[in-house]
């Protein structure tokens, strides 16, 4: 039986071309992009989830603050401190992924997230409210504005 829904928030999935990334694999221009010579990892993260990730989304997600990363790996001041390298794929291949529309990430990446609540809070639901937080960037205009 194959998931229909984001396991994250509940969109309808759609099937698409993917990269190996679990982040942005569905994305259309990172498969426009794609060739057997881009790099992708394979790490495993603090809770055992093994986890697929081009070079740009590691370092975007996991060393930025507002990435993927700092979900998954609470605690720490870096997550890509958190990520176990395990391989580096070889011989990357395109292949076929649902994908989900609102979170922006392939089914394999949201699986992991929803896993990674279930072990870090058993019981709690994932709080909606934080999920959707305002951002918080203050625009700072420079003084005489
Ligand atoms: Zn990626
Ligand atoms: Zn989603």
């Amino acid at each position: 039986m194959g998931q229909a829904q984001c396991p994250i928030c509940y969109s309808p999935l759609e099937v698409r071309d993917v990269t190996p990334c679990f982040i942005c694999g569905g994305w259309p221009e990172a498969v426009e992009r794609f060739t057997t010579a881009t790099e992708f990892t394979e790490s495993r993260l603090p809770g055992g989830q093994s986890l697929v990730l081009c070079r740009g989304c590691r370092l975007e997600d996991f060393m930025v603050a507002d990435g993927w990363g700092y979900r998954l790996v609470p605690g720490e001041t870096l997550p890509a401190n958190g990520l176990r390298w395990v391989r580096q794929a070889e011989e990357p291949r395109l292949g076929r992924d649902k994908f989900c529309p609102t979170c922006n990430v392939r089914l394999a990446f949201a699986e992991v997230i929803a896993s990674a609540h279930e072990a870090a809070e058993p019981g709690a639901a994932a709080d909606p409210a934080r999920l959707s937080a305002p951002e918080t960037t203050a625009v700072t205009g420079g003084p005489g504005s």
